[in-house]
């Protein structure tokens, strides 16, 4: 068997501990006699697994009390529309930040159920970094304020806090969350699809002040309400299982590892690892302004594209895979999830410095 050391910018690579125990539990779940993926959701079994992976999310992000956390289906890009369905709670408006691709395609979404108010946006800038809070427009009558934590696309990711007074701050952290330590109670609401940094597609995590939720408009399917969802323990319909399963095992190692804190040490690390390599060629560019730039997905570009193909040939040759950027921003992304090891960042530097040498 061979690894290679993955890029993908989602889904993407998972804790190589957690795939091995993931195998060696396939066939019979601690003594069950079942698969995961073969056991009623509402079984003991499962329900244990399930309770367990809400507790230690709870550790892990030291999540208040009165929050409810959902084990969601949809991906993060159902919350586009179900946050405004939840959340106008009979208001007329939302806020929103536009730093790139994701928020705008939250924009569009939440378009067709209110008025949106494009508080600030990097558009001008190409999306390479986040507006200041000072330059921000924020509405007092708005229902919400919607920001994209980190720009999976664009590489932009908010390293503060917005201060939105009381009107309820939601976030989209579907490509940062668990990478370090966030302060849940300055958020109404924090969504994340799994398949970035927490496990397989098709789980999404909805964490959400619980005084937010119980008024979703008339309209609102039963599956996409929050009220519904928190009254039935996630499990109003058949939940994703396998996934929350997954993302279980995902928590576990966190926790085992020395949680969000030793996490995020890990990140800076690595990230600033290809960072400091990018900032210091003239072959090499980051277009994301120093300030704002992520420590999950980096873009970067090349001195000319016509050493792109050349670039991802001789990657992929040693088994540095997915570095394509995407067709928006062009060039490479590299993704450097919770999961991808330090040994994957040092390969893809030291390839990075030996195709410089050879074509700088
Ligand atoms: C990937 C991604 C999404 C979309 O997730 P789906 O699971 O495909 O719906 C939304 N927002 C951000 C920031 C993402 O990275």
């Amino acid at each position: 068997m061979s690894r290679v050391f993955n890029f993908s910018a989602g889904p993407a690579v998972l804790p190589e501990p957690v795939l091995e125990q993931a195998a060696r539990e396939m066939l019979d779940w601690h003594g069950s006699g079942m698969s995961v993926m073969e056991m009623s959701h509402r079984g003991k079994e499962f329900i244990s697994i399930h309770a367990d992976a809400e507790s230690d999310l709870r550790e892990l992000l030291a999540i208040p009390a009165n929050y409810k956390v959902l084990f969601l289906q949809g991906g993060a890009a159902a919350q586009f529309a179900m946050i405004p369905l939840n959340l106008l709670r009979g208001k007329t408006s939302a806020d929103y930040v536009n730093t790139g691709q994701w928020s705008k395609k939250a924009i569009g979404d939440a378009k067709k159920y209110c008025k949106v108010n494009v508080a600030a946006s990097s558009e001008a800038s190409s999306y390479t970094c986040v507006p200041k809070q000072s330059e921000w427009k924020l509405h007092p009558d708005a229902a919400y304020v919607h920001v994209t934590t980190n720009e999976t696309i664009g590489g932009v990711e908010f390293h503060w806090t917005p201060d939105t007074g009381s009107v309820p701050l939601v976030a989209d952290a579907s490509s940062h969350i668990l990478s370090r330590p966030i302060d849940v109670a300055r958020y109404g609401l924090i969504y994340a699809g799994a398949q970035k940094n927490i496990g397989p597609a098709g789980l999404t995590i909805v964490i959400v002040r619980d005084d937010l939720i119980g008024e979703a408009a008339a309209t609102t399917p039963s599956v996409f309400d929050y009220k519904i969802q928190a009254d039935n323990d996630s499990m109003y319909n058949t939940p994703p299982t396998y996934g929350i399963y997954v993302a279980g095992l995902v928590f576990q190692w966190l926790k085992k590892l020395g949680g969000l804190k030793k996490m995020e040490e890990i990140n800076i690390a690595k990230s600033s690892l290809v960072y400091d390599y990018l900032d210091q060629s003239e072959f090499y560019r980051s277009p994301v302004a120093k300030e704002d730039r992520s420590r999950m997905n980096i873009p970067f570009t090349l001195k000319s594209d016509s050493l792109d193909s050349a670039f991802l040939k001789e990657a992929e040759a040693r088994g540095l895979t997915q570095l394509k950027g995407h067709r928006s921003v062009g060039g490479m992304r590299a993704s450097v999830y919770n999961a991808m090891p330090m040994e994957g960042v040092q390969a893809l530097v030291e390839f990075m410095r030996e195709f410089e040498k050879k074509h700088g």
